[in-house]
């Protein structure tokens, strides 16, 4: 097949090169301010050989963990719907002869009724991608930059030329946190040489005006990265991303802005994973799949026929609509259950948290407590029998 060519195909190409400007011009930038911090305020300006080696060690730390998550977050595709979110072509040509409205809704809603899918757009109706032609998952969105469904996008970013969503959200984190430290760090050492270029303490060469833009450009970048780090700290503490902070999720009982919080530890696991050691590094350890997100909020859901709890009020307003229970993946059980919080709670503690989670968790916790059990009887019986031997 040959590549598009034409007016609009140069146009776009185009366009997606101008897309590079941004991360060009903070590159250029990044590029002089190592210029500018190792080799005129270091090599040239420190007279003295301890600071001067500490800062240059320390200077390099902070420099390799910023390139290197300004890296991922750049180059990290954005996750797309997995192939099951797609309309096959049978379904393709059905939806397109479908007026819009109901009947392309019932078409969607049986196409929907096995996927994960909990969130529903503003009238109710299941999320649908025209461009993409796919079932929307919890949380996707399409991205009218790159021309894609991104699972859990965040929002796109021109700094990096990148959606931040799912495979790089915790890379543009640890992007921005040490950013912040790197500026931070360079206008912690760089003060006593600005004072000095101020009261004329400094040799008159040009390492000085180096020195005076070094500390003017990482004050006022440690300034607008701190309120943006500050603000994505409390999405992630929220597990909200920058698109449902403006608009809240959509589930079938309504709208619920916290409707895929877990907590503050859960959250912070989702994004930066079970082991502690690789959160500060920019290697992909986000739980999930990106396509499915739990929430406590699904056997609120009338799809979730037989949940244990059954008193809820949503659940007794719902319209008619019968699904089947949605399976949950490993990595939403695993964020969802705490098998250490039942084993230690008193019966009705346990029974109003067993009461909030999903019948196909429910199922499974209640499975593993008979085993349990019997487990604890045959240990007894052993015991008994290894006394009256
Ligand atoms: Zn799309
Ligand atoms: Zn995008």
């Amino acid at each position: 097949m040959m590549a598009p060519s034409g007016p609009s195909s140069v146009k776009r190409r185009c366009r997606r090169c101008l897309y590079w400007i941004p991360v060009l011009f903070i590159s250029i930038i990044v590029c002089w301010s190592y210029y500018a911090y190792v080799i005129q305020l270091c090599i040239v300006s420190m007279d003295n050989i301890g600071e001067k080696v500490l800062c240059l060690i320390a200077y390099h730390f902070f420099v390799l963990l910023f390139v290197w998550s300004y890296w991922k977050t750049i180059f990290t595709l954005p996750m797309n719907p997995t192939k099951e979110f797609h309309l096959s072509y049978a379904d393709k040509e059905l939806i397109e002869r479908e007026p819009r409205g109901e009947s392309q809704q019932d078409v969607l809603r049986r196409l929907a009724k096995d996927l994960p899918v909990y969130t529903r757009t503003m009238s109710g109706a299941i999320r649908y991608c025209d461009r993409c032609q796919l079932v929307k998952p919890d949380r996707c969105h399409h991205c009218s930059v790159c021309d894609k469904c991104i699972l859990k996008m965040d929002h796109h970013c021109p700094w990096v030329n990148n959606c931040v969503g799912f495979s790089n959200y915790k890379f543009f984190l640890l992007f921005l946190a040490y950013s912040l430290l790197y500026c931070l760090f360079i206008v912690a050492t760089d003060l006593q040489y600005f004072i000095k270029f101020w009261t004329n303490g400094l040799p008159d060469t040009q390492a000085k005006f180096h020195i005076m833009f070094l500390f003017f450009a990482a004050a006022m970048f440690s300034v607008s990265l701190s309120s943006l780090f500050g603000y994505h700290c409390w999405l992630v503490c929220k597990n909200r991303s920058t698109l449902e902070a403006f608009r809240s999720p959509v589930f079938r009982h309504g709208t619920d802005k916290n409707g895929f919080s877990l907590g503050f530890s859960k959250n912070l696991r989702q994004v930066f994973g079970d082991e502690k050691k690789y959160w500060l590094l920019p290697i992909f350890t986000s739980l999930g799949d990106g396509c499915s997100f739990p929430t406590c909020l699904v056997n609120q859901d009338p799809e979730q026929a037989s949940t244990p709890s059954g008193t809820n009020a949503a659940a007794k307003s719902a319209d008619n609509h019968q699904f089947p229970a949605k399976p949950l993946r490993e990595s939403q059980s695993h964020l969802l259950t705490d098998s250490q919080s039942w084993t230690e709670s008193s019966c009705n503690e346990e029974k109003g948290k067993l009461g909030k989670m999903p019948d196909i968790i429910y199922r499974v916790v209640l499975s593993c407590r008979k085993h349990y059990i019997f487990d604890a009887h045959i240990h007894i019986l052993k015991c008994h029998k290894t006394v009256l031997l």
